[in-house]
């Protein structure tokens, strides 16, 4: 959820900086702001909207001297977007830029309120300046680690001192943060995306580690003491986030599945060893938040067809639970980042019980990643687009191959190697997608209906749709509706029946019927050539696969959708990617 950048070197930092944000303009965000630093003065320039504005206003100033500079997307917790709240934020001698939130802001705010402490802006951030500021006298890193012993919540900073303009400084706690390390040069970031154009060395630091920089080099401490971190090689490529001819990383990214489908099963199908067992869990709990969790439906749909008792949470939720854990439990976590904050606390309380994590994550390097007991990367790459598409698929990919080997199946193994090529056959439907958008785009409701797993399918259906375009979309267990909500069908609904689970199938065409009988337009998508005007045929394949058939159609219309209708479509409004705040 937004990003940082900070600079230190010979370049003027400006292009680092703005190159950076531009990087991370992809997390979602709502202003942005830079400082640059001199011998002299210290330099702040911000602004609300996109980075595109930030970088017009910058065009227009006299940019001082510098060879430290600092940035920051902001994606508002505490106060509205505005030029004001924007980062970076400064206290006396101090300025910083903060990613994350701080939860006892207030407090300490009110404290400092009657020292007679004078703010500026609503955020939490200026607290931590003015915090700092006033434990400064002379020795910045005694500053710094008597602050942050105040605050509860998270933060990444980058932190500059009027009075030591040859230095930055770094820390973080539960917000992600990495150190890059160039040739005399260095950089300090939350995502090492980035940097890239500069660098692929980092340094990953650990929980409240004080990194301070200078020319000659870094020192990472943690209470005073020094801590050697290895240099780490990123094999990221540039590659990855550049757009190669699409007109928007969702498509680019829906368009990967099938090569990075292939991927993982030349690397799984005949080596089962590399993935953990888990027949020996009798209860599994899957966890994760937005799209992720509703992998782990998928997921639950898996593991009950192995005999093993699953239950799934939404992570803000599950971390709240009182659970009486039993004796073989796994606790399954579901992010592409590593770094939502929810489900990190639900692998600490999991964690802390002595209870078996299974991380199932994009980001080798991220929190969930290293805190998990096992971990199984879905090798997606980077993923830009806020509304996850290749990732989703992949772990779905990896749930189905976990759950083949609990019980092996012999029809399996065949459908699973020409799930790739299948995949790319539909994805190159975009006629026919597009024809299935047209109907929908002008549409204020939407409804989605399935049973079993093609509920769980329905789900990501509708919340693709919704997150994107903006049309009010609902999933709903075909059986459900007619309990309450089939009041709101009429005939300016439209409603995709999902139907590819054969033990329930005739019973969801029943519900299509209902639907229909009250004016609804209706778009099929399952196996069977059927009579609809609108459908969606999708191949029949083994059902622990079909879902990763029907989804990216899914992910394709709602993409449409939202083309026609002007949408942002790789930054929809108010969402961030990589949720790193409760
Ligand atoms: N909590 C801070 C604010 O509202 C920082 C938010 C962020 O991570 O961008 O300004």
């Amino acid at each position: 959820m937004c990003g940082i950048i900070g600079y230190l070197g010979p370049k003027h930092p400006k292009d680092v900086l703005l190159s950076g944000l531009k990087n991370l303009e992809y997390r979602g965000y709502d202003s942005s702001g830079i400082a640059l630093m001199n011998d002299e003065s210290i330099q702040i320039i911000k602004s609300v909207g996109k980075i595109s504005e930030l970088e017009e206003k910058i065009k227009n100033e006299k940019l001082i001297n510098s060879n430290i500079g600092i940035a920051h997307t902001r994606w508002a917790t505490h106060g509205k977007p505005s030029e004001i709240n924007a980062h970076p934020h400064s206290s006396g001698h101090i300025t910083l830029v903060h990613n994350g939130i701080i939860e006892n802001a207030i407090e300490i705010k009110n404290k400092l309120i009657k020292e007679n402490i004078h703010f500026n802006s609503d955020t939490d951030s200026e607290v931590i300046a003015s915090l700092i500021n006033k434990y400064y006298n002379g020795n910045m890193e005694e500053a710094i680690n008597k602050s942050i012993k105040e605050l509860k919540g998270s933060y990444a900073l980058l932190i500059m001192c009027d009075n030591e303009p040859n230095k930055l400084y770094a820390i973080r706690c539960e917000s992600p943060l990495i150190l890059g390390v160039g040739n005399k040069e260095y950089y300090v970031t939350s995502d090492i995306g980035a940097i890239l154009n500069y660098t692929n060395k980092y340094v990953l630091l650990g929980a409240n580690e004080l990194v301070t920089i200078d020319k000659n080099g870094y020192k990472i401490t943690k209470d005073n003491k020094k801590i050697v971190r290895e240099i780490n090689i990123s094999n990221i490529s540039n590659e990855d986030i550049s757009l190669h001819g699409y007109e928007h990383y969702m498509m680019k990214e829906i368009m990967e599945e099938p090569v990075l489908v292939n991927n993982l099963i030349k690397k799984y199908a005949n080596h089962l060893e590399l993935l953990p067992d888990l027949k020996k869990y009798k209860h599994i709990h899957i966890v994760g938040c937005g799209s992720a969790f509703y992998v782990g439906m998928i997921g639950k749909n898996f593991f009950e067809e192995d005999g093993i008792d699953v239950s799934i949470d939404v992570a803000s939720e599950y971390r709240y639970r009182n659970i009486k854990y039993e004796k073989s439990t796994l606790v399954i976590l579901i992010s592409q980042s590593g770094e939502t904050a929810d489900t990190i606390a639900a692998m600490r309380m999991a964690n802390s019980k002595g209870i078996d994590t299974l991380a199932i994550v994009n980001t080798e390097t991220s929190t969930i990643a290293r805190e998990s007991t096992y971990k199984v990367l879905i090798e997606a790459g980077k993923e830009i687009a806020v509304a996850t598409t290749k990732a989703y698929i992949l772990q779905v990919l990896i749930l189905s191959l976990l759950s083949y080997k609990i019980k092996p199946d012999s029809n399996y193994m065949n459908d699973l190697l020409s799930l790739p090529q299948l995949l790319k056959v539909q994805l190159d439907k975009t006629g026919f997608h597009k024809k299935m958008a047209d109907k929908v785009y002008r549409k204020k409701d939407v409804f989605f209906i399935g049973r079993r797993i093609d509920y769980a399918i329905a789900l990501e259906g509708s919340l693709k749709l919704k997150e994107i375009s903006y049309i009010h979309s609902e999933a709903y267990q075909a059986g459900e509706l007619k309990h309450g909500t089939i009041s709101l069908i009429d005939n300016k609904t439209v409603v995709f029946g999902i139907v590819t689970d054969e033990v329930t199938h005739d019973k969801t065409l029943s519900n299509l019927e209902e639907v229909i009988a009250r004016g609804a337009t209706p778009i099929y998508i399952g196996t069977d050539k059927l009579k609809y005007k609108n459908q969606i045929i999708i191949p029949k394949i083994h059902k622990k696969l079909q879902p990763l058939l029907v989804v990216p159609s899914l992910q394709l219309i709602a993409y449409y959708v939202a083309y026609k209708k002007g949408c942002s479509i790789d930054k929809p409004r108010n969402l961030a990617k990589s949720v790193t705040v409760e």
